[in-house]
């Protein structure tokens, strides 16, 4: 499967290939949004109540329930949340300052530019099937506003029937326009078609299970998405300065999303790599996520031991994980060196959970295969790159008149060629004539 030699300790046994959408899940999704699509908000309720045993007469949180959320939530985690947006905020604001319209003056007269113009409506899906995951209210609708985003609705399941507090504060202190308690296919099918109470967006954003990354890549040109951000992955490179308890930690870390999880280990070191493997079998039991950690650890997660660091990083590319934690001597190197991921973490001060939770980057990134074509999200995204043009000299009118004349007459459009004929007729004082 892999062109990198590698020994491999420990193989996955599922046999999944994990690239492009699982067929099973495609079609669930697919009858499901064919049906939201034909009888809206009685549909979305239906789906609602049958996976999240959850059928109010209206998803959207009215102002009054929002705030009574507000109240219930405990002072640190409204502090840290607030800290957290803050970072996340900065990120998102030094890329938007990244971005720059231009206009450039290529012959006399002749303007040529560029302007980022930020869509009109985003939906920010919330994930909260397992876990309450409100630090993606921060990456989807903080971002989409710093992006300049008027309206953003955000969706969020219920959590075993509990409104999820703290996602909801996150949502509205990230500066949601609209809440809904709404999960799933259910959720991504009603914010891009609309129903009669959900009005539709532009663009769909946020991470998700299978269901939701496969919900957004099949209605995927009806409206935007961000990427296909499925369940998560992590790849640590390691050499022989690595700590093989971190290694164990932080490849558990990620496992616990849940068990759809993989977790790989590439490291030049086989001691490294054993000692990690010793050190999984002693945290596993313990840990209160064993149920989706070990599931995900047993069926998907791999140990690889290669020869150098060009090998493993070659390795590593071929994986094109969505985080890939660097523990080497010169973590710093692997900027240079590797191409396929969705964020890198570089050394040991850091590691993918701060990444997840408040450091700052953007969580929302590329799974099974999709960092060989895109990264993450990020303000950008929200973004539509227009260009726009005007001839301001006559004469430089007229030469692309006849320029333009020529160029179409030899692709046939006659149409196209008059247009040009008529320009530089009239700016050359010539007689206009069809
Ligand atoms: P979720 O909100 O994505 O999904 C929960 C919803 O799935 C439920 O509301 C339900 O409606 C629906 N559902 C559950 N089982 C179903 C079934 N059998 N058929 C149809 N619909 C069903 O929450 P989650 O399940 O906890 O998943 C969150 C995911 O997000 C994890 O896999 C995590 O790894 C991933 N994640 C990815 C990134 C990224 O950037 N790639 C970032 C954070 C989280």
């Amino acid at each position: 499967m892999f062109s990198t030699a590698s020994t491999v300790l420990k193989a996955p046994t599922s046999t999944e290939i994990r690239r492009g959408a699982d067929p099973k899940v495609q079609q669930i999704v697919a009858d499901a949004i064919a049906d939201i699509r034909a009888r809206g908000d009685e549909a979305v309720r239906e789906y609602s109540l049958k996976f999240d045993d959850y059928g109010p007469d209206s998803f959207l949180l009215t102002e009054q329930q929002i705030e009574e959320v507000m109240a219930r939530v405990p002072q640190q985690v409204i502090e840290d949340i607030t800290f957290v947006q803050k970072q996340v905020r900065r990120m998102a604001e030094a890329q938007l300052a990244s971005l720059t319209d231009f206009e450039i003056e290529t012959l006399p007269g002749v303007h040529l530019g560029q302007r980022n113009v930020p869509i009109d409506a985003a939906g920010a899906y919330v994930p909260g099937g397992k876990y309450p995951l409100l630090a993606s209210a921060h990456m989807t609708i903080l971002t989409a506003k710093v992006a300049g985003v008027e309206r953003v609705a955000a969706c969020t399941p219920l959590i075993q029937g509990e409104v999820p507090d703290a996602t909801v504060a996150a949502m509205h202190l990230a500066g949601a326009d609209e809440i809904y308690l709404l999960g799933g296919i259910q959720a991504v099918a009603a914010m891009a078609v609309g129903t009669e109470t959900i009005a539709p967006v532009s663009m769909l954003a946020g991470p998700g299970n299978a269901f939701v990354a496969e919900a957004k890549r099949q209605l995927f040109g009806e409206v935007g998405i961000d990427l296909v951000a499925g369940p998560s992955e992590v790849l640590i490179v390691a050499d022989e300065t690595a700590d093989p308890f971190i290694v164990a930690v932080d490849l558990l870390s990620q496992a616990e999303h849940g068990p759809d999880s993989p977790a790989v280990l590439i490291s030049t070191s086989e001691e490294v790599a054993r000692k990690t493997l010793e050190h999984i079998e002693e945290i596993l039991p313990g840990m209160p996520t064993r149920d989706y950690a070990e599931t995900a650890w047993r069926e998907w997660g791999a140990v690889h031991v290669v020869d150098d660091l060009d090998s493993a990083y070659s390795l590593a590319d071929e994986y094109a994980y969505e985080h890939v934690q660097v523990l080497t001597a010169e973590p710093r190197e692997a900027l240079e060196r590797m191409k396929h991921y969705g964020a890198l973490f570089l050394g040991e001060g850091t590691c993918v959970s701060y990444g997840d939770k408040t450091i700052g980057t953007n969580h929302v990134l590329p799974t099974r295969g999709a960092a060989r074509y895109t990264g993450g999200l990020w303000v950008g995204k929200y973004l539509r790159t227009c260009t726009y043009q005007e001839v301001t000299d006559r004469e430089s009118s007229a030469f692309f008149g006849e320029l333009t004349g020529r160029a179409a007459r030899v692709e046939r459009f006659e149409g196209h060629a008059r247009s040009g004929d008529v320009r530089a007729a009239k700016y050359r004082g010539e007689t206009l004539s069809w």
